[in-house]
């Protein structure tokens, strides 16, 4: 039974095990990203150190993977993957430790690089475009300067973009640059949840399917799609191409293109089931229990089937 399987059949509901914990010790960031999911409050941050053993326990309890999502790597990052690695050494558990970076703060944590399994280094379309998404000029230099200095090193980041009506534009020319420095690549299109600065990036559903013909025409590369409006604009694109299977790696639904495309749809309800939040005091928010099962949106489930 895959995972969406499982939603419906209601098993996942009593499972507390998620796939992935994201963790955020340090709420405040250097960039204003238009399509930022989170508030850009700047945090007021207490001097007392967080006590990190609750997430750590229960992040090695459950062999859960660990995404370490800054906002960037600060003290407080720092404290949380070392504790993470030292706690889990004594203990002889494994480690799954991932690292998502805007390319400004990376290095900071260049003496654990050996223990962390994947770098995830975040630019969202050509110099132009992922500036003007990101507000700060430079801030595509500075995230590529990151990639390089990886692979450099010997890791093998991935490039995470987020593909919006800001940053398709000159995308063509950015996957040239992807292609030339031979780095593996991801790309979400923007979503329209929560609180963004922009709120409505996308006007109609023109620019949606523009933007995802964009990336099946493109070099190989992973899409990430959460939301069902994405789901038919793919379809609309990919016709009788479009056959999903079950995927087992990550919870959702694959398509695998000739051209060495992988497609996955993870809803974001499914999410919400399958990955825990903890925010920068330490406290494990199970997503399921802050929304309501009933609200959850059958229909983008089925969607992938029809
Ligand atoms: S770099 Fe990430 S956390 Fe910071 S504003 Fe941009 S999207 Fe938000």
């Amino acid at each position: 039974m895959n995972l969406i399987q499982q939603w419906a059949a209601g098993v996942l509901k009593d499972n507390d095990s998620p796939r992935r914990i994201i963790v955020t010790p340090e709420p405040n960031c250097n960039l204003e990203c238009s399509h930022c999911y989170f508030a850009h409050q700047k945090v007021k941050l207490s001097d007392t150190p967080v006590d990190w053993i609750k997430v750590i326990d229960f992040a090695l309890k459950h062999d859960t993977d660990v995404l370490v999502a800054g906002r960037i790597v600060t003290d407080r990052v720092i404290r949380f993957v070392d504790q993470y690695l030292q706690i889990a050494q004594a203990r002889g558990t494994q480690t799954k430790l991932s690292v998502v970076d805007n390319g400004y703060t990376i290095n900071r944590l260049e003496r654990y690089f050996p223990r962390i399994d994947s770098f995830n280094i975040s630019i969202d379309g050509c110099d132009e475009s992922h500036d003007s998404q990101r507000g700060v000029q430079g801030a595509a230099r500075v995230a590529w300067n990151a990639v390089h200095y990886l692979k450099g090193k010997g890791y093998d980041p991935v490039l995470s973009s987020c593909i919006s009506p800001i940053t398709m534009k000159g995308w063509e020319d950015f996957e040239k640059e992807v292609e030339a420095a031979d780095v593996r690549m991801a790309v979400t299109p923007i979503l329209q949840i929560g609180e963004t600065p922009t709120s409505s990036l996308y006007q109609s559903s023109h620019p949606r399917v523009q933007a995802l013909e964009k990336l099946v025409k493109g070099v190989p590369k992973l899409i990430q799609l959460h939301d069902v409006r994405d789901v038919r604009a793919m379809r609309e694109i990919l016709g009788k191409d479009m056959v999903w299977s079950q995927e087992n790696t990550l919870p959702g639904l694959k398509i695998i293109l000739d051209s060495g495309i992988h497609i996955v749809f993870r809803p974001i309800s499914l999410s919400y089931l399958t990955e825990f939040l903890v925010d920068d005091q330490g406290n494990i928010l199970s997503q399921k229990r802050v929304c309501n099962l009933e609200d959850l949106n059958q229909q983008e489930l089925w969607a992938a089937y029809s």
